[in-house]
């Protein structure tokens, strides 16, 4: 636990992030959390220190309540034995214009990649996305992808993500690509989901770019990660929470919400400590965050409890031979290959793993519903990358490593909307300011996790400045 840093916050200007919060705010927020309550009490309080709660904390200069030992969330990475593994495969993929000059800011120095992506489905290798690279597919699998996207039904309003997919890409494409990769992804059919999230997410070709694609063997480059950008660190992923980390207030690790009385506006955490705040900015998964609210009325607690999430054990491996791969990633929708994706970590930084080394790390879905075998995972795993050609039976896996990540991607389905517009309300009610991926309960790449600490950050204080001007004026009127 990082105790020298938890009752001082800083009293200067916060870090210019773009966008310039106004003097009064912080000069009012500094002011105010001067005067220390004994029992520790400050004006903003953050919980979770993931990039959603550190950009919060860059803004606001409040404390951070971080669970575990390190910072960064989702988007840390781990090492071992001179290999560093992102949890899943993370790329910065952004045009925000400030989310990058906050990372610029931070000093973390990011390389420009050019995006070598594959999908294997019939036995063959295609360059990602599918949609506009059939050319080394089967001819008559070939021929349905494109009779298909030619013919596809015309739809105004999609009901589920499947209509969604045969509206705009056709159903060969859907059929043999999308539908069982979606699957295996989400765990969930597409029929069960919405396609609002799909926006920018699911890459939507030209007629010309799809015939292209399957009459010969070009790589037409569409979609947001065609170009990213990844840190020059052996940190890999990571780098970009540890940077933010020098930016950002104090840091409280090992320190685990466990209740939160909103009434009491009292943060408990499970080593004993408690923290009262005036704005709380909760970036926790908010199902989590709803279990431990000891006056969440029960149709908050029913709508939290409609929430759903995949989840994705990572295995990570090392591997004793150099240059396994030059691709970044992989994709995989068939149903006997047990991982959804593939990366390989050594062609997004070379300083990643050891030197005439090699590293994959591939990402196994499931959920409750579609539950996986754990005891064997390692095993299926390796089986399956030398049965897709990715390693040969005699190569040394010299490393290996699992990373559980329980909330994954949040399943939009039905009930996704309402449920959070019912918990969000209630939260905001009560002085709660969520934020983040699972704060939101929404599908954000880490730079939207970023904005949306930011912008919980300059909520947090203007209602914090407004709420001190309502009391100096009845101060004044008495
Ligand atoms: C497999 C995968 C691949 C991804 N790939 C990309 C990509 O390529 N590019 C990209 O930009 N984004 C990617 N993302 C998304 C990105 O990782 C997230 O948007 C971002 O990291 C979310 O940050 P956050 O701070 O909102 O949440 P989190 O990272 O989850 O942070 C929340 C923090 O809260 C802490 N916490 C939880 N419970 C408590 C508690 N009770 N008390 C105190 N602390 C608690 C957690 O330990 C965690 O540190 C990917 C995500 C996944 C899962």
């Amino acid at each position: 636990m990082d105790t020298s840093s938890i009752q001082s916050l800083p009293t200067g200007t916060p870090f210019d992030t773009g966008k310039q919060i106004s003097a009064i705010h912080m000069e009012r927020y500094n002011k105010v959390n001067t005067s220390h309550h004994p029992a520790r009490s400050e004006s903003i309080v953050i919980l979770g220190g993931g990039v959603a709660g550190l950009a919060a904390s860059v803004v606001t200069g409040a404390p951070i309540y971080e669970a575990d030992s390190r910072v960064g969330g989702v988007a840390a990475s781990d090492s071992g034995s001179g290999f560093t593994f992102d949890r899943g495969i993370h790329v910065l993929q952004t045009k925000n214009a400030r989310v990058l000059k906050l990372l610029d800011d931070t000093g973390v120095r990011l390389n420009d990649c050019s995006r070598q992506a594959y999908i294997y489905s019939h036995d063959t290798y295609s360059p990602y996305p599918f949609q506009v690279n059939t050319a080394g597919l089967p001819l008559a699998l070939r021929a349905r992808c494109v009779w298909g996207y030619l013919n596809r039904e015309k739809v105004a309003k999609p009901r589920n993500y499947e209509e969604w997919m045969y509206a705009n890409l056709g159903r060969g494409f859907a059929d043999t690509f999308l539908i069982p990769y979606s699957e295996k992804f989400w765990t969930v059919h597409p029929r069960e989901m919405t396609h609002e999230w799909t926006g920018n997410r699911v890459p939507q070709p030209t007629t010309l770019q799809v015939l292209r694609g399957a009459l010969w063997s070009k790589q037409t480059r569409i979609g947001t990660n065609a170009d990213f950008r990844y840190p020059d660190s052996e940190h890999g992923y990571g780098a970009i929470p540890e940077a933010l980390v020098h930016k950002a207030g104090p840091v409280c690790r090992g320190h685990r919400a466990n209740r939160l009385d909103v009434r009491a506006r009292t943060v408990h955490f499970d080593n004993g400590m408690a923290v009262q705040y005036q704005r709380l900015i909760s970036t926790i998964p908010l199902p989590d965050l709803v279990n431990i609210c000891t006056d969440a009325p029960s149709a908050v607690r029913a709508a939290a409890a409609k929430l759903r999430t995949n989840s994705i054990l990572v295995v990570n491996l090392g591997i004793g031979r150099s240059g396994l791969s030059d691709w970044h990633w992989a994709h995989f929708p068939e149903k006997d290959v047990s991982f959804f994706r593939i990366s390989f970590p050594h062609n997004f930084s070379n300083i990643v793993t050891p030197r005439g080394m090699s590293a994959i790390s591939a990402e196994v879905a499931y959920s409750p519903e579609r539950p996986i075998d754990r005891e064997n995972i390692v095993a299926r795993v390796v089986d399956d990358l030398i049965r897709v050609r990715v390693l040969k039976r005699e190569d040394p896996i010299v490393f290996s490593m699992t990373r559980d990540i329980r909330y994954a991607y949040c399943i939009y389905d039905f009930e996704r909307r309402s449920a959070v517009r019912t918990v969000r309300e209630w939260l905001i009610g009560s002085g709660v300011v969520p934020a983040g991926r699972y704060g939101l309960w929404s599908y954000f790449w880490s730079d939207e996790a970023m904005m949306s600490g930011l912008q919980a950050g300059e909520k947090a204080l203007k209602s914090i400045t407004a709420n001190d001007a309502v009391q100096e004026a009845e101060v004044a009127n008495r």
